[in-house]
Protein backbone atom coordinates (compact mmCIF):
# COMPACT_ATOMS: atom_id res chain seq x y z
CA UNK A 1 0.00 0.00 0.00
CA UNK A 2 2.93 2.07 0.30
CA UNK A 3 4.01 1.69 -2.84
CA UNK A 4 4.23 4.74 -4.96
CA UNK A 5 1.98 4.47 -7.96
CA UNK A 6 3.38 5.42 -11.34
CA UNK A 7 1.59 6.92 -14.64
CA UNK A 8 0.90 4.50 -16.69
CA UNK A 9 1.59 5.64 -20.62
CA UNK A 10 0.72 3.08 -23.32
CA UNK A 11 2.22 3.62 -26.78
CA UNK A 12 0.63 2.66 -30.37
CA UNK A 13 3.39 2.27 -32.81
CA UNK A 14 3.01 1.17 -36.58
CA UNK A 15 4.54 -1.61 -37.87
CA UNK A 16 7.62 0.40 -39.89
CA UNK A 17 11.00 0.02 -38.30
CA UNK A 18 11.21 3.95 -39.15
CA UNK A 19 8.89 4.08 -36.27
CA UNK A 20 9.13 1.74 -34.12
CA UNK A 21 12.76 2.58 -33.71
CA UNK A 22 12.25 5.88 -32.58
CA UNK A 23 9.04 5.35 -30.47
CA UNK A 24 10.63 2.56 -28.46
CA UNK A 25 13.30 5.36 -27.61
CA UNK A 26 10.43 7.40 -26.53
CA UNK A 27 9.37 4.22 -24.34
CA UNK A 28 12.78 4.36 -22.93
CA UNK A 29 12.94 8.06 -22.03
CA UNK A 30 9.89 8.18 -20.28
CA UNK A 31 10.35 4.97 -18.13
CA UNK A 32 13.87 5.88 -17.29
CA UNK A 33 14.16 9.60 -16.93
CA UNK A 34 10.80 10.16 -15.76
CA UNK A 35 9.76 7.61 -14.04
CA UNK A 36 6.66 6.15 -15.56
CA UNK A 37 5.47 2.70 -16.12
CA UNK A 38 4.88 2.27 -19.95
CA UNK A 39 3.34 -0.25 -21.87
CA UNK A 40 4.74 -0.69 -25.64
CA UNK A 41 2.16 -2.38 -27.89
CA UNK A 42 3.75 -4.52 -30.40
CA UNK A 43 1.53 -5.25 -33.44
CA UNK A 44 1.63 -9.39 -34.85
CA UNK A 45 1.16 -10.15 -38.82
CA UNK A 46 3.69 -12.29 -40.97
CA UNK A 47 6.19 -9.61 -41.44
CA UNK A 48 5.99 -7.31 -38.44
CA UNK A 49 6.67 -9.92 -35.84
CA UNK A 50 10.06 -10.35 -36.75
CA UNK A 51 10.64 -6.83 -36.25
CA UNK A 52 8.97 -7.24 -32.81
CA UNK A 53 11.47 -10.13 -32.45
CA UNK A 54 14.44 -7.74 -33.59
CA UNK A 55 13.36 -4.92 -30.61
CA UNK A 56 13.29 -7.97 -28.16
CA UNK A 57 16.07 -9.66 -28.59
CA UNK A 58 18.58 -6.24 -29.58
CA UNK A 59 17.42 -4.58 -26.41
CA UNK A 60 17.69 -4.83 -22.88
CA UNK A 61 14.03 -3.30 -21.28
CA UNK A 62 14.36 -0.52 -18.00
CA UNK A 63 12.22 -1.07 -15.36
CA UNK A 64 8.93 0.33 -15.74
CA UNK A 65 8.78 -0.65 -19.80
CA UNK A 66 6.77 -3.58 -20.77
CA UNK A 67 6.38 -5.18 -24.58
CA UNK A 68 2.57 -6.21 -24.88
CA UNK A 69 1.93 -8.53 -27.68
CA UNK A 70 -1.13 -8.68 -29.49
CA UNK A 71 -2.56 -11.83 -31.24
CA UNK A 72 -1.73 -12.39 -34.69
CA UNK A 73 -3.71 -10.89 -37.47
CA UNK A 74 -5.05 -11.76 -40.22
CA UNK A 75 -5.57 -9.09 -43.02
CA UNK A 76 -5.87 -11.05 -45.99
CA UNK A 77 -9.85 -10.32 -46.36
CA UNK A 78 -8.90 -6.30 -46.64
CA UNK A 79 -5.73 -6.29 -49.01
CA UNK A 80 -4.92 -7.21 -52.29
CA UNK A 81 -1.54 -7.11 -53.92
CA UNK A 82 -1.88 -3.84 -54.80
CA UNK A 83 -2.49 -2.20 -51.19
CA UNK A 84 -0.28 0.06 -50.64
CA UNK A 85 1.71 -0.18 -47.04
CA UNK A 86 0.89 2.82 -45.73
CA UNK A 87 -2.35 1.39 -45.78
CA UNK A 88 -2.20 -1.91 -44.61
CA UNK A 89 -0.39 -0.51 -41.86
CA UNK A 90 -3.49 1.54 -41.23
CA UNK A 91 -5.45 -1.47 -41.66
CA UNK A 92 -3.70 -3.30 -39.24
CA UNK A 93 -4.28 -0.88 -36.47
CA UNK A 94 -7.81 -0.94 -37.36
CA UNK A 95 -8.06 -4.40 -36.77
CA UNK A 96 -6.12 -4.47 -34.18
CA UNK A 97 -8.08 -2.37 -32.10
CA UNK A 98 -10.78 -4.77 -30.84
CA UNK A 99 -8.01 -6.98 -29.25
CA UNK A 100 -5.58 -3.78 -27.89
CA UNK A 101 -9.16 -2.66 -25.91
CA UNK A 102 -9.45 -6.47 -25.07
CA UNK A 103 -5.30 -6.51 -23.88
CA UNK A 104 -6.29 -2.64 -21.77
CA UNK A 105 -9.05 -4.54 -19.97
CA UNK A 106 -6.96 -7.19 -18.00
CA UNK A 107 -3.81 -4.29 -17.56
CA UNK A 108 -3.53 -1.53 -15.08
CA UNK A 109 -5.31 1.06 -17.36
CA UNK A 110 -2.97 3.86 -19.00
CA UNK A 111 -3.71 7.79 -17.98
CA UNK A 112 -2.36 8.18 -20.93
CA UNK A 113 -2.16 7.22 -25.09
CA UNK A 114 0.48 7.85 -27.64
CA UNK A 115 -0.51 6.45 -31.20
CA UNK A 116 1.80 6.69 -34.01
CA UNK A 117 0.50 8.91 -36.54
CA UNK A 118 -0.81 6.47 -39.07
CA UNK A 119 -2.80 4.58 -35.47
CA UNK A 120 -5.35 7.89 -35.69
CA UNK A 121 -8.19 5.34 -36.17
CA UNK A 122 -7.07 3.71 -32.52
CA UNK A 123 -7.93 7.31 -30.93
CA UNK A 124 -11.54 5.61 -29.68
CA UNK A 125 -9.25 3.64 -27.71
CA UNK A 126 -8.76 6.65 -25.74
CA UNK A 127 -11.48 8.43 -25.35
CA UNK A 128 -13.51 5.20 -24.04
CA UNK A 129 -11.00 5.75 -21.26
CA UNK A 130 -11.58 9.19 -20.91
CA UNK A 131 -7.50 10.09 -21.12
CA UNK A 132 -5.99 12.45 -23.14
CA UNK A 133 -4.03 10.79 -26.53
CA UNK A 134 -1.17 12.51 -28.26
CA UNK A 135 0.62 11.98 -31.01
CA UNK A 136 3.99 10.45 -31.59
CA UNK A 137 5.46 12.06 -35.35
CA UNK A 138 8.15 10.10 -36.72
CA UNK A 139 8.91 12.70 -39.65
CA UNK A 140 9.66 16.39 -39.54
CA UNK A 141 8.27 18.91 -37.87
CA UNK A 142 8.23 20.37 -41.82
CA UNK A 143 5.63 18.00 -42.66
CA UNK A 144 3.29 18.60 -39.91
CA UNK A 145 1.59 21.98 -41.38
CA UNK A 146 0.96 20.23 -45.12
CA UNK A 147 -1.10 17.85 -42.87
CA UNK A 148 -2.85 19.93 -40.58
CA UNK A 149 -3.40 21.71 -44.01
CA UNK A 150 -4.20 18.86 -46.74
CA UNK A 151 -8.28 18.49 -45.65
CA UNK A 152 -8.66 22.48 -46.74
CA UNK A 153 -6.19 21.64 -49.40
CA UNK A 154 -8.45 18.26 -50.42
CA UNK A 155 -11.60 20.51 -50.27
CA UNK A 156 -9.70 23.17 -53.06
CA UNK A 157 -7.54 21.93 -55.01
CA UNK A 158 -9.02 19.67 -57.91
CA UNK A 159 -7.32 17.50 -59.30
CA UNK A 160 -3.97 15.81 -58.93
CA UNK A 161 -1.52 17.85 -56.98
CA UNK A 162 1.30 16.89 -59.29
CA UNK A 163 0.04 18.15 -62.19
CA UNK A 164 0.02 22.22 -60.36
CA UNK A 165 2.10 24.33 -62.26
CA UNK A 166 3.32 26.37 -58.98
CA UNK A 167 4.37 24.83 -55.38
CA UNK A 168 2.08 24.07 -53.30
CA UNK A 169 1.23 27.15 -50.78
CA UNK A 170 0.90 25.75 -47.10
CA UNK A 171 0.23 28.59 -43.79
CA UNK A 172 3.54 28.14 -41.71
CA UNK A 173 5.88 26.92 -44.42
CA UNK A 174 7.82 27.85 -47.33
CA UNK A 175 5.78 26.77 -50.68
CA UNK A 176 6.17 22.69 -51.38
CA UNK A 177 7.78 22.28 -54.91
CA UNK A 178 5.74 19.67 -56.90
CA UNK A 179 9.14 17.19 -56.54
CA UNK A 180 9.57 17.36 -52.73
CA UNK A 181 5.47 16.45 -52.33
CA UNK A 182 5.14 13.83 -50.06
CA UNK A 183 4.31 9.56 -51.69
CA UNK A 184 0.79 9.44 -49.97
CA UNK A 185 -1.01 12.60 -51.84
CA UNK A 186 0.79 12.01 -55.70
CA UNK A 187 -2.49 10.09 -56.47
CA UNK A 188 -4.78 10.80 -54.75
CA UNK A 189 -7.31 8.42 -56.51
CA UNK A 190 -5.33 5.29 -54.11
CA UNK A 191 -6.01 4.00 -50.74
CA UNK A 192 -3.20 5.30 -49.17
CA UNK A 193 -4.11 9.01 -50.08
CA UNK A 194 -7.90 8.10 -48.55
CA UNK A 195 -5.79 7.28 -45.20
CA UNK A 196 -3.41 10.21 -45.43
CA UNK A 197 -6.35 12.39 -45.78
CA UNK A 198 -8.30 10.88 -42.70
CA UNK A 199 -5.42 10.88 -40.42
CA UNK A 200 -4.63 14.34 -41.09
CA UNK A 201 -8.02 15.30 -40.35
CA UNK A 202 -7.84 13.51 -37.24
CA UNK A 203 -4.75 15.33 -36.06
CA UNK A 204 -6.80 18.06 -34.64
CA UNK A 205 -8.18 15.76 -31.78
CA UNK A 206 -4.64 15.38 -29.62
CA UNK A 207 -3.52 17.12 -26.94
CA UNK A 208 -0.48 17.37 -28.16
CA UNK A 209 2.06 15.93 -30.95
CA UNK A 210 5.42 14.63 -30.22
CA UNK A 211 8.00 15.35 -32.51
CA UNK A 212 11.57 13.55 -32.86
CA UNK A 213 13.43 17.07 -33.70
CA UNK A 214 14.58 19.78 -31.92
CA UNK A 215 14.50 23.79 -32.35
CA UNK A 216 18.42 23.46 -33.52
CA UNK A 217 16.96 21.64 -37.00
CA UNK A 218 14.00 23.12 -37.56
CA UNK A 219 13.56 26.62 -35.90
CA UNK A 220 11.51 28.19 -38.17
CA UNK A 221 8.80 25.88 -38.88
CA UNK A 222 8.40 25.10 -35.06
CA UNK A 223 7.63 28.62 -34.49
CA UNK A 224 5.22 29.01 -37.45
CA UNK A 225 3.21 25.84 -35.53
CA UNK A 226 3.23 27.29 -32.36
CA UNK A 227 2.10 31.09 -33.89
CA UNK A 228 0.45 31.09 -37.22
CA UNK A 229 -2.64 32.04 -37.06
CA UNK A 230 -4.66 30.14 -39.87
CA UNK A 231 -2.71 26.88 -38.06
CA UNK A 232 -3.59 28.01 -34.87
CA UNK A 233 -7.71 28.14 -36.74
CA UNK A 234 -7.28 24.49 -37.73
CA UNK A 235 -6.54 23.78 -33.75
CA UNK A 236 -3.54 22.71 -34.38
CA UNK A 237 -2.16 20.72 -30.81
CA UNK A 238 0.81 22.10 -29.46
CA UNK A 239 3.68 20.35 -30.85
CA UNK A 240 6.41 19.16 -28.63
CA UNK A 241 10.63 18.92 -30.57
CA UNK A 242 11.40 16.05 -28.05
CA UNK A 243 14.19 14.97 -30.39
CA UNK A 244 16.65 13.97 -32.04
CA UNK A 245 15.44 10.08 -29.87
CA UNK A 246 17.90 7.59 -31.10
CA UNK A 247 19.67 4.73 -29.91
CA UNK A 248 22.36 6.04 -27.73
CA UNK A 249 23.37 3.07 -25.81
CA UNK A 250 27.13 2.48 -27.20
CA UNK A 251 27.80 -1.33 -27.12
CA UNK A 252 30.05 -2.93 -24.14
CA UNK A 253 32.99 -4.21 -25.14
CA UNK A 254 31.54 -8.35 -25.24
CA UNK A 255 28.72 -7.24 -27.08
CA UNK A 256 27.98 -9.78 -29.77
CA UNK A 257 28.00 -6.71 -32.30
CA UNK A 258 32.03 -5.98 -31.94
CA UNK A 259 32.75 -9.38 -32.87
CA UNK A 260 31.29 -8.21 -36.59
CA UNK A 261 33.43 -8.48 -39.27
CA UNK A 262 32.94 -5.04 -40.42
CA UNK A 263 32.91 -3.48 -36.93
CA UNK A 264 36.58 -4.98 -36.59
CA UNK A 265 37.58 -3.77 -40.42
CA UNK A 266 36.00 -0.58 -39.22
CA UNK A 267 38.48 -0.43 -36.14
CA UNK A 268 41.29 -0.46 -38.56
CA UNK A 269 40.34 2.27 -41.04
CA UNK A 270 41.87 5.77 -40.36
CA UNK A 271 39.60 8.54 -38.65
CA UNK A 272 36.61 9.90 -41.01
CA UNK A 273 38.09 7.40 -43.89
CA UNK A 274 35.08 5.50 -44.52
CA UNK A 275 31.46 6.27 -46.80
CA UNK A 276 28.81 4.12 -44.97
CA UNK A 277 25.84 3.25 -47.87
CA UNK A 278 22.53 2.20 -46.62
CA UNK A 279 18.55 2.79 -47.72
CA UNK A 280 16.58 2.49 -44.34
CA UNK A 281 14.59 -0.17 -43.82
CA UNK A 282 13.11 -0.93 -46.37
CA UNK A 283 14.88 1.46 -49.25
CA UNK A 284 15.34 -0.56 -52.62
CA UNK A 285 17.36 0.25 -56.17
CA UNK A 286 16.76 -1.19 -59.24
CA UNK A 287 19.56 -3.90 -60.10
CA UNK A 288 20.80 -1.42 -63.09
CA UNK A 289 21.26 1.31 -60.35
CA UNK A 290 22.76 -1.46 -58.22
CA UNK A 291 25.16 -2.12 -60.80
CA UNK A 292 25.71 1.49 -61.44
CA UNK A 293 26.54 1.84 -57.54
CA UNK A 294 28.95 -0.35 -57.39
CA UNK A 295 30.64 1.23 -60.42
CA UNK A 296 30.51 4.35 -59.24
CA UNK A 297 32.06 3.31 -55.34
CA UNK A 298 34.89 1.29 -57.26
CA UNK A 299 35.82 4.28 -59.45
CA UNK A 300 36.35 6.84 -56.74
CA UNK A 301 38.39 4.21 -54.75
CA UNK A 302 37.50 5.34 -51.42
CA UNK A 303 36.61 3.09 -48.18
CA UNK A 304 32.92 2.22 -48.03
CA UNK A 305 30.70 -0.07 -45.76
CA UNK A 306 27.23 -0.85 -48.23
CA UNK A 307 24.36 -2.54 -46.91
CA UNK A 308 23.17 -3.73 -49.99
CA UNK A 309 19.30 -4.86 -50.22
CA UNK A 310 17.89 -6.82 -52.91
CA UNK A 311 17.29 -5.00 -55.84
CA UNK A 312 13.77 -4.29 -56.50
CA UNK A 313 12.92 -6.27 -59.83
CA UNK A 314 14.24 -9.14 -57.63
CA UNK A 315 11.56 -9.04 -54.88
CA UNK A 316 8.20 -7.24 -55.30
CA UNK A 317 6.48 -8.76 -52.81
CA UNK A 318 9.07 -6.83 -50.45
CA UNK A 319 7.12 -3.53 -50.91
CA UNK A 320 4.43 -5.20 -49.58
CA UNK A 321 5.98 -6.39 -46.33
CA UNK A 322 7.24 -4.38 -43.66
CA UNK A 323 10.62 -3.88 -44.26
CA UNK A 324 12.33 -6.82 -43.03
CA UNK A 325 15.25 -6.73 -40.89
CA UNK A 326 16.48 -10.53 -40.89
CA UNK A 327 18.97 -11.83 -43.32
CA UNK A 328 17.64 -12.48 -46.44
CA UNK A 329 19.17 -14.31 -49.14
CA UNK A 330 20.88 -12.02 -51.79
CA UNK A 331 22.54 -12.90 -54.59
CA UNK A 332 24.88 -10.49 -54.40
CA UNK A 333 26.40 -11.96 -58.19
CA UNK A 334 23.08 -10.85 -59.60
CA UNK A 335 23.89 -7.46 -59.81
CA UNK A 336 27.31 -6.55 -58.58
CA UNK A 337 30.11 -6.30 -61.56
CA UNK A 338 31.87 -9.23 -62.23
CA UNK A 339 34.89 -9.37 -59.47
CA UNK A 340 33.39 -6.32 -57.98
CA UNK A 341 33.86 -8.24 -54.58
CA UNK A 342 37.89 -9.36 -55.21
CA UNK A 343 39.31 -5.83 -56.38
CA UNK A 344 37.25 -3.63 -53.76
CA UNK A 345 38.89 -5.92 -50.94
CA UNK A 346 40.57 -4.27 -48.47
CA UNK A 347 38.83 -0.82 -49.78
CA UNK A 348 35.42 -1.22 -48.98
CA UNK A 349 32.20 -4.44 -47.78
CA UNK A 350 28.93 -5.25 -48.83
CA UNK A 351 26.79 -6.31 -46.35
CA UNK A 352 23.53 -7.53 -46.65
CA UNK A 353 20.56 -6.16 -45.66
CA UNK A 354 20.91 -5.14 -42.51
CA UNK A 355 23.48 -3.57 -40.26
CA UNK A 356 23.73 -1.38 -36.92
CA UNK A 357 22.94 1.73 -38.28
CA UNK A 358 23.31 4.00 -35.08
CA UNK A 359 26.16 2.16 -34.00
CA UNK A 360 28.16 2.28 -37.06
CA UNK A 361 27.46 5.99 -37.43
CA UNK A 362 28.75 6.44 -34.33
CA UNK A 363 32.50 5.09 -35.29
CA UNK A 364 35.17 7.34 -35.43
CA UNK A 365 36.72 5.89 -38.95
CA UNK A 366 32.68 6.88 -40.77
CA UNK A 367 33.39 10.10 -42.75
CA UNK A 368 29.87 10.33 -44.38
CA UNK A 369 27.00 8.52 -45.25
CA UNK A 370 25.15 8.06 -48.43
CA UNK A 371 21.59 8.19 -47.59
CA UNK A 372 18.31 7.69 -48.68
CA UNK A 373 17.21 10.55 -46.18
CA UNK A 374 14.92 8.89 -43.66
CA UNK A 375 14.30 10.94 -41.19
CA UNK A 376 15.84 8.69 -38.69
CA UNK A 377 18.78 8.22 -40.76
CA UNK A 378 19.54 11.69 -41.08
CA UNK A 379 19.36 12.31 -37.28
CA UNK A 380 21.83 9.73 -36.62
CA UNK A 381 23.96 10.91 -39.32
CA UNK A 382 24.00 14.25 -37.77
CA UNK A 383 24.04 13.35 -33.82
CA UNK A 384 27.53 12.12 -35.01
CA UNK A 385 28.51 14.28 -36.88
CA UNK A 386 28.87 12.65 -40.24
CA UNK A 387 28.12 14.67 -43.64
CA UNK A 388 25.90 13.04 -46.19
CA UNK A 389 25.12 12.06 -49.63
CA UNK A 390 21.35 12.87 -50.36
CA UNK A 391 19.59 10.09 -52.43
CA UNK A 392 16.09 9.98 -51.70
CA UNK A 393 13.78 7.78 -52.52
CA UNK A 394 10.12 7.54 -51.31
CA UNK A 395 7.67 8.79 -48.51
CA UNK A 396 9.15 12.58 -47.10
CA UNK A 397 12.60 11.67 -48.48
CA UNK A 398 12.62 14.59 -51.34
CA UNK A 399 11.56 17.16 -48.95
CA UNK A 400 13.92 15.88 -46.10
CA UNK A 401 16.74 15.68 -48.80
CA UNK A 402 16.11 19.32 -50.09
CA UNK A 403 16.59 20.36 -46.10
CA UNK A 404 19.42 18.80 -45.67
CA UNK A 405 21.12 20.38 -48.83
CA UNK A 406 19.62 23.60 -48.72
CA UNK A 407 18.66 24.71 -45.44
CA UNK A 408 21.37 22.62 -43.16
CA UNK A 409 23.59 22.38 -46.11
CA UNK A 410 25.40 19.42 -44.52
CA UNK A 411 24.93 16.84 -47.74
CA UNK A 412 25.15 17.19 -51.47
CA UNK A 413 22.63 15.72 -53.60
CA UNK A 414 23.17 12.64 -55.66
CA UNK A 415 21.49 13.47 -58.83
CA UNK A 416 18.19 11.23 -58.43
CA UNK A 417 15.47 11.92 -60.37
CA UNK A 418 12.32 11.21 -59.11
CA UNK A 419 10.91 9.58 -62.82
CA UNK A 420 10.79 6.18 -62.48
CA UNK A 421 13.25 4.52 -64.44
CA UNK A 422 16.02 7.27 -64.27
CA UNK A 423 19.20 5.90 -63.24
CA UNK A 424 21.96 8.38 -61.46
CA UNK A 425 25.46 6.68 -63.18
CA UNK A 426 28.71 5.82 -62.52
CA UNK A 427 30.58 8.85 -62.96
CA UNK A 428 28.01 11.19 -61.01
CA UNK A 429 28.60 8.86 -58.43
CA UNK A 430 32.43 9.00 -58.33
CA UNK A 431 31.97 12.62 -58.56
CA UNK A 432 29.23 12.99 -55.30
CA UNK A 433 31.74 10.81 -52.86
CA UNK A 434 34.92 12.25 -53.90
CA UNK A 435 33.36 15.32 -53.18
CA UNK A 436 32.42 14.33 -49.39
CA UNK A 437 35.04 11.97 -49.00
CA UNK A 438 38.23 12.79 -50.45
CA UNK A 439 40.21 15.43 -49.32
CA UNK A 440 38.84 19.13 -50.78
CA UNK A 441 37.05 22.12 -50.18
CA UNK A 442 33.75 21.60 -50.25
CA UNK A 443 34.30 17.90 -48.03
CA UNK A 444 35.89 20.50 -45.16
CA UNK A 445 33.11 23.20 -45.48
CA UNK A 446 30.48 20.19 -45.28
CA UNK A 447 32.49 18.36 -42.57
CA UNK A 448 32.76 22.15 -40.49
CA UNK A 449 29.01 22.21 -40.65
CA UNK A 450 27.66 19.40 -39.39
CA UNK A 451 30.10 19.03 -36.84
CA UNK A 452 28.94 22.33 -35.97
CA UNK A 453 25.09 21.13 -35.93
CA UNK A 454 25.93 18.11 -34.54
CA UNK A 455 26.86 19.82 -31.39
CA UNK A 456 23.91 21.82 -30.99
CA UNK A 457 21.78 18.68 -31.28
CA UNK A 458 23.01 16.89 -28.58
CA UNK A 459 22.89 20.00 -26.03
CA UNK A 460 19.17 19.85 -27.41
CA UNK A 461 18.81 16.12 -26.17
CA UNK A 462 21.45 16.64 -23.13
CA UNK A 463 19.80 17.98 -19.43
CA UNK A 464 18.36 21.18 -19.96
CA UNK A 465 18.38 21.04 -23.54
CA UNK A 466 15.31 22.49 -25.34
CA UNK A 467 14.26 19.39 -26.47
CA UNK A 468 14.65 17.90 -22.81
CA UNK A 469 13.23 20.45 -21.27
CA UNK A 470 9.98 19.84 -23.63
CA UNK A 471 9.53 16.66 -22.50
CA UNK A 472 10.61 16.79 -18.94
CA UNK A 473 7.71 20.10 -18.97
CA UNK A 474 5.15 17.72 -20.03
CA UNK A 475 5.88 14.76 -17.64
CA UNK A 476 5.25 17.52 -14.93
CA UNK A 477 2.46 18.54 -16.21
CA UNK A 478 1.07 14.94 -16.70
CA UNK A 479 1.94 13.82 -13.36
CA UNK A 480 0.24 17.07 -11.53
CA UNK A 481 -2.77 16.66 -13.96
CA UNK A 482 -3.39 13.17 -13.12
CA UNK A 483 -4.82 12.72 -9.82
CA UNK A 484 -1.86 14.84 -7.88
CA UNK A 485 -0.68 13.45 -5.26
CA UNK A 486 -1.75 9.56 -6.00
CA UNK A 487 1.85 9.46 -8.49
CA UNK A 488 5.35 9.91 -8.04
CA UNK A 489 6.77 12.95 -8.51
CA UNK A 490 10.31 11.55 -7.75
CA UNK A 491 11.86 12.23 -11.25
N1 LIG B 1 18.34 0.73 -39.75
C1 LIG B 1 19.32 -0.09 -39.24
N2 LIG B 1 19.96 -0.94 -40.08
C2 LIG B 1 19.69 -1.02 -41.40
C3 LIG B 1 18.71 -0.17 -41.94
C4 LIG B 1 18.05 0.70 -41.08
O1 LIG B 1 19.61 -0.06 -38.04
O2 LIG B 1 20.33 -1.80 -42.09
C5 LIG B 1 17.63 1.67 -38.85
C6 LIG B 1 18.21 3.06 -38.96
O3 LIG B 1 19.29 3.23 -38.08
C7 LIG B 1 17.01 3.92 -38.62
C8 LIG B 1 15.82 3.12 -39.12
O4 LIG B 1 16.28 1.78 -39.22
O5 LIG B 1 16.90 4.09 -37.22
C9 LIG B 1 15.36 3.56 -40.48
O6 LIG B 1 14.61 4.73 -40.35
P1 LIG B 1 14.61 5.87 -41.45
O7 LIG B 1 13.64 6.91 -40.97
O8 LIG B 1 15.98 6.35 -41.69
O9 LIG B 1 14.15 5.21 -42.79
P2 LIG B 1 12.97 4.17 -43.18
O10 LIG B 1 13.52 2.84 -42.93
O11 LIG B 1 11.79 4.50 -42.31
O12 LIG B 1 12.76 4.44 -44.62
Amino acid sequence: ENQIKKLHVAILPSPFMGHLIPQFQFAKHLAILHNFQVTFFLLSTDSSSAQSQFLLHSQTLPDGLHFHHLPPLDISPFVSDSTEIQSRASIIIRESTPHIKSAIADIIPPNIFVFDFLATDAFEIADELGIPKYIFFTSPATVLPFMMYLPTLDRQIPGEFIDLKEPVRVPGCKPIPIDDLIDPVRNRKTGSYKWFLYHASRFPLVNGIFVNTCQDLEPTVLRSLREDPILRQIATPRVYPVGPLIKLDKPSSSSENLKMEYLTWLDMQPCDSVLFISFGSGGTLSAEQMTELAWGLELSQQRFIWVARKPFEVDMAAARTFFSVGAEHNNFAAYLPDGFLSRIKGLGLVIQSWAPQAEILSHSSIGGFLTHCGWNSMLESIYNGVPMIAWPLFAEQWGNATMLTEELRVAVKAGVKREKGSVVRREEIERVVRLVMAEGEEMKILRNRVKELQQNVIKSVDEDGSSYNELSEVAKEWKSNISGSDFSMNS
